[in-house]
Formats: C-alpha cells, sequence, structure tokens
C-alpha cells in the first residue's frame, strides 16, 4: 500500500480538505501513474452533497484523471512506465455480463460499474478520486492519450468528452443532422465541439446570450436563450437530436416540441428530482426520450483518437487545489468557462 495526498469531501456541507489516502499494491494486472490532472465534473459536486443517494465520507472525488505511468504490474501487457494514461469514471465492471463483453462496461448488470470514487473494488475497498497525487488502476480499465493532445486538455474528455461523444455516436450524428445541446458547460461545450466536428448542423439552448459569442466560437451555427418564450416558437420540429446536459430540472415538454418527427432527447443532465413529460409531447410526433451514460473503455479510447485527430479539445481553466471549493461555487453558479481542471502538482 502507498500514502497519497488527496482533496476531500468530510460531509455534504463541509468544504473539501487535503487529507491522505491510501492505494493498494500494485497487482500483477494493475498500472500505477502520478495524477498530473483531474477535472471538475458537475457529478463530483452532485455526489459530494448526498444529492444521489448515500456517500461514505470522506471522499475524494474526480473521475476526469490524466497522468503519467510510474509503475506496471508483472502482467500488464498495454501499459509501460512513463506512458500518458487516463481514467474516467469507472475503474472495474464484472467482464462477464453481456454489456461487459459488447464493450459497454457503463451498463455492467452484475452489479454495475465500479465507480472511480465513492464505489467499492474487487479487494472490498472503497474507492477513491482523482483529486490526488496517484492511482492504481487495472490495465483494462485505464485509457491511452494521444501525444498531440496536452495532458490538462485530455483529462475533461475523460467524462465531459465521452459523455457527449457516445450519443451522438448512437443516434448518428453527422453531415445533414440538425443537433441541439442543452445548456453550455462543461459537458455542453464539449456537445458543441464534437457534433461540430462531426458535421452535423449544431445549435446552442442556453439561458442567456451571456455566452453567445463562445457558443459559436466553439462551433455552433446557431445560439438561442431559453429564457426567451420566441425561442420555442422559432425552433419548434426543428430538430433530430436533443442532448441536455443541465444540472438542474427543466421543462421538458417546452423541449420535446423542438423535435421533428422521430426526433430524440437524450437526458445527460442527472438532477436531483424527478421531471414530468406529458404523453401528447410524445406521442404526436412519435418522439423519444432516452438516456445516456458516459461511454465503454473502447469507445472512450476511440473518443480520444478522434479528438487528437480532429483537433477537438476541451476550454479549460487551470486551478490548483486550494481553489477547489470557490470552482464547486462557480460551477453551481453556471460560471464556468468551461471546465475546471486541478494541476495536482502540489498533491504528487
Ligand atoms: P455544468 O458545467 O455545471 O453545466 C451545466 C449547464 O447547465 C450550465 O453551465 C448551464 O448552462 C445549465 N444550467 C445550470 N443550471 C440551470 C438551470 N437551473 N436552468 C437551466 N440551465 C441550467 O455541469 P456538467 O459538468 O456539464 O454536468 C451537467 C450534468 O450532467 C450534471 O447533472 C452531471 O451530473 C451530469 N453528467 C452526466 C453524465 C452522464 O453520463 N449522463 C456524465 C457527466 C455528467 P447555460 O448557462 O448555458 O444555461
Ligand atoms: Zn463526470
Ligand atoms: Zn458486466
Amino acid at each position: 500500500m502507498s500514502t497519497v495526498t488527496a482533496y476531500a469531501a468530510h460531509s455534504a456541507t463541509a468544504p473539501l480538505t487535503e487529507t491522505t489516502i491510501t492505494r493498494r499494491e500494485v497487482g500483477p494486472h494493475d498500472v500505477a501513474f502520478d495524477i498530473h490532472f483531474a477535472g471538475i465534473c458537475h457529478s463530483d459536486i452532485h455526489t459530494v452533497k448526498g444529492e444521489w443517494g448515500k456517500v461514505e465520507y470522506p471522499m475524494v472525488p474526480g473521475h476526469e484523471i490524466a497522468g503519467i505511468v510510474t509503475e506496471v504490474g508483472a502482467e500488464v501487457t498495454k501499459y509501460q512506465v512513463g506512458d500518458r494514461v487516463g481514467v474516467g469514471c469507472f475503474v472495474d465492471s464484472c467482464r462477464e455480463c453481456a454489456q461487459c463483453l459488447a464493450g459497454e462496461e457503463q451498463y455492467c448488470d452484475n452489479p454495475g460499474m465500479v465507480g472511480t470514487y465513492n464505489g467499492v473494488g474487487r479487494d472490498g475497498q472503497r474507492t477513491q478520486g482523482g483529486y490526488s497525487g496517484a492511482i492504481v488502476v487495472d490495465e483494462n480499465y485505464v485509457l491511452r492519450i494521444p501525444d498531440t493532445l496536452p495532458l490538462d486538455a485530455a483529462a475533461p474528455l475523460l467524462c465531459a468528452g465521452i459523455t457527449l461523444y457516445s450519443p451522438l455516436r448512437h443516434w448518428n450524428a453527422g453531415p445533414g443532422t440538425r443537433v441541439a445541446v442543452i445548456g453550455l458547460g462543461g459537458l455542453g461545450h464539449m456537445g458543441v465541439k464534437l457534433a461540430h466536428a462531426m458535421g452535423a448542423h449544431v445549435t446552442v439552448l442556453s439561458q442567456s446570450l451571456k455566452k453567445m459569442e463562445d457558443g459559436l466560437r466553439l462551433g455552433a451555427d446557431e445560439y438561442y436563450a431559453t429564457s426567451d418564450p420566441a425561442t420555442f416558437e422559432t425552433l419548434a420540429g426543428r430538430f433530430d437530436l436533443i442532448l441536455n446536459t443541465v444540472s438542474a430540472n427543466l421543462n421538458l415538454n417546452d423541449y420535446l416540441g423542438l423535435l421533428k418527427l422521430d426526433g430524440t432527447l437524450v437526458e445527460l443532465g442527472m438532477p436531483e428530482n424527478p421531471m414530468t413529460v406529458p404523453a401528447g409531447a410524445l406521442v404526436f410526433r412519435r418522439r423519444r426520450l432516452a438516456g445516456s451514460l458516459i461511454g465503454g473503455i473502447a469507445e472512450t479510447q476511440e473518443m480520444l483518437d478522434f479528438c487528437a485527430e480532429h483537433d477537438v479539445r476541451p476550454e479549460i481553466e487551470v486551478i490548483t487545489p486550494d481553489y477547489i471549493n470557490e470552482a464547486y461555487d462557480r460551477v453551481l453558479a453556471s460560471d464556468v468557462r468551461y471546465r475546471f481542471v486541478i494541476d495536482t502538482e502540489s498533491l504528487r
């Protein structure tokens, strides 16, 4: 076991503070790496605050992790010391169910993927995340970061990037399709960049026009404020695919009205409380309401390679660990442009 410095939440309401945690011995199939950067995802905040259920504190968040390999187990074949690697939202799964065998480990049945934090690993130990100096992960759940992607910009791809890439691919976004992204935050801005790179026509639906210049620069073709009721009239029946990245509850009925016949609205945001949908919003235009969770290991690697090839990178604000609590407040105030990334040097 090794001791590592980390930033942990100690309750749902107290600020995160520096602490130490232990990492397991490097097993035969494990990769140990120094963490260089960790993104702050809104899911970290939902989890810390207990909005998704029980949390065992102290809990170290962070599932957008990028770093450099320091040690590999005797039977590791995929990675060597010095490799640039990443870890996303999960660090293990059953490896036997239909989804695991199909490379969709995020939907593992048996009993489910092992979260990078607030989960329990095969060894029975609680998992702790990336706001820390180093981590040990089975090589099958480690991603290779292409040489042309800087580590700080690569980190948010491990959650925000794949969470948008997967539904865009699943619902065939590309030339000739009209895609709308609700919310221009960490996930949303990756949705704009990725949908644009795939050749789709992209519209941002943001609360206001404050970030319009950014949205158009990131690759959006159109930009509308959802605070203006006229938006919902102008855009009625317009989209093939709508990706909802909002972390709070919305009136989904308004947004379903923006779909074409057979269009799909995909829930990516996971607000604490349920949302209601009138049947007619779906029935009259054969519309679909769907959800999507991150992506599997193979698809995450495909996404990283796609981003390297198409020069798609998140817009980031790099911070030091002592700024984490302020960064949380700014994310909650929709004051993030567009992902906070922690430089974990002081934790190594
Ligand atoms: P974020 O950076 O905070 O972005 C969310 C955006 O939603 C904000 O920037 C804001 O955009 C909009 N928004 C916030 N509050 C709103 C409100 N009350 N009404 C309308 N719009 C509002 O968060 P994120 O990291 O992108 O994560 C977004 C959500 O996705 C979270 O719930 C997170 O847990 C979830 N998530 C899901 C997955 C998955 O696999 N499905 C993966 C990662 C995260 P504007 O200012 O442009 O309106
Ligand atoms: Zn996330
Ligand atoms: Zn499984």
